[in-house]
C-alpha cells in the first residue's frame, strides 16, 4: 500500500501529498510522472512527480481538484493509503548545460517546474523561472523555487501580487534581453503553453512543453494519449510527455481533451452528491 505520510493544502483547490513509494523515490527524475488509483473502483490518473526523497522513500505530488478523481484524492488524509501507484513513467526532461534556460509555469505547473529548475541549475545553467497564477492565493512554492533559480519572476492575471499580466508578457521581455535564453520549458494549461510557443517561435528559441493528454495505461499500449507532433502520431506516455512545442498540434490536443467533458461533469456531480449524503 502507498501511504499518504503528509498532506498540505497549498491553495483552495491545490493539494500536496507526500506518499510512501520507495522504488519510485529512488528512480524518478525531473519531468517524469506516476499513475495512481485510489481504490478498486477508481480510474487511473497521471500526476507529475514534483519531488522525491529517496532516504524517506517518499514522492511528492501536487494536484488541482478539477474532476471526480482529483476531488476524491483531495478528500483523503494523512495515514490513509492509495491502492496503487505506478512509476516513474515517461521520459525525463532533457537536462544539459544549455546556457540560459527559462522555465515558465502556469498554475499547478509550478510543481512540475520545480525539479526541472533544480536539475537545470545543478547542470550549470543560468535558470530564470516565470510563474503565473490567476490570483495571489493560487500561488505556492515561491521560496522553494527561489532557492533553485537565479531569477524568479511572478505575474498574476488580476494584479493581486507582484505584477499584473500573463507569463507571456514577462517572457517576451526576457527573450528580448541582450542575452536571450537558449531554451524555454513551459508547463501549465494548454492555452498558456500554446501562447508561450507563439512568443518563442517569433524569436526562434527552442521551446519544450509538457503535454497533458488523457492517459490510461501509461505504457504506450492503449493509445489514449496520442498527440500529433511534427505531423507524426506520438504516445505522450512513453515518448513524452515533453515535446518540441513548435511542432505540437495544439488544436487537435485541445479537441481531444474536451471529448469526455459531459461525462466528466456528470461523474463529478454524482460523486459530490454521494459525498454530501454521507
Ligand atoms: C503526464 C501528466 C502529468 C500530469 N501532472 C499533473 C499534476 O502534477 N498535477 C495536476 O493537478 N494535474 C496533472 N495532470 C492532469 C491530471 O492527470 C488530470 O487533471 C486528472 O486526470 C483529472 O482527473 P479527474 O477525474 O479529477 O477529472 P476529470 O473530470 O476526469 O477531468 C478533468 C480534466 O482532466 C483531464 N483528464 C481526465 N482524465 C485524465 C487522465 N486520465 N489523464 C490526463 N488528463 C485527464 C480531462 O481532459 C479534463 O480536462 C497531468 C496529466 C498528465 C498527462
Amino acid at each position: 500500500m502507498f501511504t499518504i505520510v503528509r498532506k498540505e493544502v497549498l491553495s483552495p483547490s491545490v493539494k500536496l501529498m507526500e506518499i510512501e513509494a520507495p522504488r519510485i523515490a529512488r528512480r524518478a527524475r525531473a519531468g517524469q510522472f506516476l499513475i495512481l488509483r485510489i481504490n478498486e473502483r477508481g480510474e487511473r490518473i497521471p500526476l507529475t512527480v514534483a519531488d522525491c526523497d529517496p532516504e524517506r522513500g517518499t514522492v511528492t505530488i501536487v494536484f488541482m481538484e478539477i474532476g471526480k478523481t482529483t476531488y476524491a484524492l483531495g478528500r483523503m488524509n494523512q495515514g490513509e493509503a492509495l491502492l496503487d501507484v505506478v512509476g516513474p513513467l515517461g521520459r525525463p526532461t532533457e537536462i544539459e548545460r544549455f546556457g540560459r534556460v527559462v522555465c515558465v509555469a502556469g498554475g499547478v505547473g509550478t510543481a512540475a517546474v520545480y525539479p526541472m529548475c533544480r536539475a537545470f541549475q545543478e547542470a550549470g545553467n543560468e535558470v530564470i523561472c516565470i510563474v503565473g497564477a490567476r490570483t495571489k492565493e493560487l500561488l505556492f512554492w515561491e521560496e522553494r523555487l527561489r532557492s533553485v533559480v537565479g531569477e524568479l519572476l511572478i505575474t498574476t492575471d488580476d494584479g493581486s501580487y507582484v505584477r499584473k499580466g500573463f507569463v507571456t508578457d514577462v517572457l517576451r521581455e526576457v527573450v528580448e534581453r541582450p542575452e536571450p535564453p537558449d531554451r524555454v520549458v513551459a508547463v501549465g494549461p494548454l492555452p498558456m503553453m500554446r501562447a508561450v510557443c507563439a512568443v518563442t517561435r517569433e524569436y526562434g528559441v527552442k521551446t519544450i512543453v509538457s503535454l497533458n493528454p488523457i492517459m490510461l495505461d501509461g505504457i504506450g499500449m492503449c493509445g489514449a494519449c496520442r498527440v500529433t507532433v511534427a505531423g507524426k502520431t506520438r504516445m505522450a506516455c512513453v515518448e513524452g510527455p515533453e515535446f518540441d512545442g513548435h511542432e505540437v498540434d495544439f488544436d487537435e490536443l485541445a479537441q481531444r481533451l474536451r471529448r469526455y467533458q459531459e461525462q466528466e461533469r456528470e461523474a463529478l456531480a454524482r460523486f459530490q452528491a454521494e459525498c454530501d449524503c454521507q
